[in-house]
């Protein structure tokens, strides 16, 4: 449903995410060609008018890390080391995969997004033309590119320079170099795709330090560390997003502090390969790195709802660093709003709901048992971040545009996606 005009009126709470973290009571946003016009007690008249009454509004959530057409291997291969599930069960299954197999899993991920009310997520993986065209089928926004090894470079890097012209100055989609991994790609490799990163002025997104064997072997074979040798290489700068990061030296962090670059916690997936630790997080922000959280692909989470994500965010970094006061239910909200909004470098444009910002937000329904009761605008925070569930997501409007209502997503048809996406998956597998 395309509207001019939207107006959410009377809505119980309004979790700005602004400098101030205001939470406003009983009020009104008034939304006009896609950007938030005006925030306050407005009887303006509107083509479309959402009743808040009983729910949160809040910015829509941004996924900083996932593989969106993986929801097509969830549940096929859990409870399995990292490597042997990459290797005998991942990787075998995404050889077989075709373009629209790509386009399927990723259409189902765009489903399963909106109603967790992620309105913004960051993609790694093969086909990518394919999951532009489901995402913009769907309406999300979205950073994109074909992930690339050493393996498939001479093959995909002019696909990916096509399809990065190609989406350049779209307003959903915008292009990113994906490299798979400092230990998946060589040196050449890696110099290749930052001079594309350079040349397009585009941000670069890889993983980085995830497990132990990853930083122990390289320290054996180059007498550092990942993050030390892709320093040493001229990789690092303040378009260099890392993913993971668990096993990251003090040293480490202090070359990304210096270097400007971002970090995405994938809590839950490191949580399910056992990792064995979580980044260490308050060095990073003590040294004021960016970061935001991930969900990672479906075959490592294996949801992509992002309130269970700032949870166990929250959770297991208290945890880890025995301080029940780390990373507060409004830490974890940053990291999912306003904080990832800097790393895509479109905190001018979304990740709080403030006049002059694009209308990506959702509202959230409290009228349930497990959201009551609440202790004035501090539980809100709370019960957001410890007690919801993507489920209780009720209206995500993204780029202005209504895409669900109710819980009801507007012109799809669920049913035939999720037959369609059966029918793909028996085929790859028996293939
Ligand atoms: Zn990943």
């Amino acid at each position: 449903m395309t509207s001019n005009s939207i107006l959410f009126e009377n809505v119980d709470w309004i979790v700005t995410q602004n400098p101030r973290r205001e939470i406003l009571r009983n009020k009104s946003v008034y939304i006009e060609d896609g950007k938030i016009v005006e925030i306050g007690d407005s009887k303006l008249d509107a083509d479309h008018i959402i009743n808040g009454r009983g729910k949160v509004l809040l910015p829509g959530l941004i996924n900083s890390h996932t593989h969106s057409s993986m929801t097509l291997f969830r549940g096929y291969a859990d409870d399995m080391e990292l490597n042997h599930w990459l290797e005998d069960k991942i990787w075998p299954l995404e050889s077989k995969l075709k373009p629209h197999d790509c386009y399927l899993g990723s259409l189902l991920a765009c489903l399963e997004m909106i109603r967790f009310g992620i309105t913004c997520f960051n993609d790694m993986y093969i086909y990518v033309d394919d999951i532009a065209k489901a995402v913009k089928e769907i309406g999300l926004r979205c950073f994109l590119g074909e992930v690339i090894f050493d393996w498939n470079i001479g093959k995909q890097l002019p696909y990916s320079d096509k399809f990065t012209k190609k989406w350049l100055n779209d307003d959903l989609i915008t292009p990113l170099v994906n490299m798979h991994a400092p230990y998946s790609c060589s040196d050449e490799t890696l110099l290749k795709l930052k001079e594309t990163a350079d040349k397009y002025n585009i941000l670069m997104h890889m993983h980085v330090s995830e497990t132990e064997k990853e930083v122990r072997d390289f320290q054996k074979t180059r007498g550092k560390t990942p993050v030390e040798h892709l320093d040493r290489l001229g990789i690092l700068n303040d378009k260099l997003i890392a993913v993971h990061c668990n096993w990251l030296t003090n040293k480490d962090v202090d070359i990304f502090s210096r270097r400007n670059c971002s970090i995405v916690h994938c809590p839950v997936s490191n949580m399910k390969l056992a990792n064995g630790r979580m980044p260490p997080l308050k060095r990073i922000f003590e040294k004021n790195i960016r970061v935001g959280l991930g969900t990672d692909g479906c075959a490592s989470n294996n949801n992509l709802d992002m309130f269970e994500e700032m949870k166990v965010c929250s959770l297991i970094n208290k945890f880890q660093e025995r301080d029940p006061t780390f990373i507060s239910a409004q830490k974890a909200l940053d990291l999912v709003t306003i904080e990832p909004a800097k790393i895509f470098e479109i905190d001018n444009k979304i990740g709080s709901v403030e006049k002059g910002k694009i209308a990506d937000l959702i509202l959230v329904d409290f009228r349930k048992s497990h959201l009551h009761p609440v202790h004035g605008k501090n539980t809100i925070i709370s019960n957001l971040v410890y007690s919801c569930q993507g489920s209780d997501v009720d209206t995500t409007i993204i780029n202005g545009k209504v895409l669900m209502k109710d819980r009801e997503i507007l012109g799809i048809d669920e049913e035939k996606i999720f037959k369609e996406v059966q029918r793909a998956v028996e085929k790859i597998i028996s293939n």
